[in-house]
């Protein structure tokens, strides 16, 4: 669910590709999660014609969601993907202007920032908003992807309902891990927390949280082989390894299986320019959205490590389309 094509981070002025064709835009916003559509809500009610460009994954991370049951305003829940649609409409009512498009290169050099799409298209913008997202990581083994939305996750906190009562199994062994084991622990019958080391890397507090649960098993040094079931998540099988001469094979009857081993930033065409932290989060100028570049503005997961849900996400893409408003009525004075 990458928005970007992975590129080489540099810090070349300009674009290192010449483009085929130009065009002028007041607020570009690149990436079509919740914060991109709420940002293109208000930046097109304040007038400033936004254009926005969905990435590869039209609606982001939200279309692989099934339920969304803790977004206010949908006591019923709605599906991620329907609410995407919802999103992207109200966005398109107020005229903005939603395009399918990725973006490779970004030069914000000058006063007036430039972006180059993936069809060599380049776009010169007035304001920018990144909300390009993130994207969690995933094992990398086939059965993750046979069984998305069918037992797998990566968000305990927009899935985990699901499996009240049930037994399930989280992966990592950081702060997620830990909270998300301890979320699932006060709703599901078990969890197990697979841990690849000998050791949790959490917080200490963290580390106590989980060792006093009495729900959750911590499976450490193992590592999952793959997942099995008829249509949906049954089991996981697990290898178990102390050391090359010690090795044995477990089984464990799960209804769902949830990744916590972290997320990646959608950050990497901007970092030439705009300040990241050390896992490529964008950082903003708390409270607001402002990132060191003016006239550039983050919002939702690419500037989050924390929250990371919807609402915080949209809450944000209306911060920063304010922010754009204003900084675009403040260069006209
Ligand atoms: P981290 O990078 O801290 O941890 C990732 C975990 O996943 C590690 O235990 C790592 O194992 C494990 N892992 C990575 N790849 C694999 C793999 N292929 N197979 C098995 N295990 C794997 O990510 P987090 O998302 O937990 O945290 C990110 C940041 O956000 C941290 O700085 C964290 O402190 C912070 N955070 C803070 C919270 C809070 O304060 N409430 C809550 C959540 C996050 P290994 O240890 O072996 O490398």
């Amino acid at each position: 669910m990458d928005f970007f094509k992975p590129l080489e981070t540099s810090v070349s002025q300009s674009p290192k590709t010449q483009p085929v064709d130009s065009e002028k835009v007041k607020c570009l916003i690149i990436g079509s999660g919740p914060a991109g559509y709420t940002a293109a809500i208000y930046a097109a009610r304040a007038n400033l014609s936004p254009v926005l460009y969905e990435g590869l994954q039209p609606g982001g991370q939200l279309t692989t969601t099934n339920d969304v049951e803790n977004f206010p305003g949908y006591p019923e829940g709605i599906t991620g993907p329907e609410m995407m649609a919802d999103l992207r409409k109200q966005a398109e009512r107020f005229g903005a202007d939603i395009r399918f498009g990725l973006v490779t290169e970004a030069d914000f050099s000058g006063s007036e920032h430039k972006v180059l799409l993936d069809g060599g298209k380049e776009l010169v913008a007035e304001s920018v908003i990144i909300a390009t997202g993130a994207t969690a990581k995933y094992l990398g083994i086939e059965s993750e992807t046979k069984y998305a939305g069918s037992g797998v996750s990566a968000c305990a906190t927009c899935d985990g309902f699901f499996y009240r009562g049930k037994d399930v199994a989280v992966v990592g062994g950081g702060d997620t891990a830990c909270e998300e084991s301890i979320y699932l622990a006060g709703l599901c019958n078990k969890v197990y927390l697979i841990v690849r080391k000998n050791f949790l890397r959490a917080s200490k507090v963290m580390q106590e949280r989980v060792l006093k649960t009495p729900n959750i098993e911590v499976l450490f040094e193992h590592n999952t082989l793959e997942l099995q079931g008829d249509g949906v998540v049954e089991k996981a099988i697990l290898i178990k390894r102390k050391g090359e001469q010690d090795e044995s094979i477990v089984e464990i009857a799960i209804d769902g299986f949830f990744l916590a081993i972290g997320h990646t930033p959608n950050s990497t065409p901007f970092k030439p320019y705009v300040n990241t932290d050390e896992q490529g989060y964008i950082v903003t100028e708390a409270p607001t959205s402002k990132t060191n570049v003016p006239g550039v503005f983050a919002c939702g997961d690419v500037m989050d490590p924390i929250y990371r849900q919807a609402i915080t996400a949209a809450g944000s893409g209306c911060k920063a389309a304010i922010d754009a408003e204003r900084y675009l009525a403040e260069r006209k004075i």
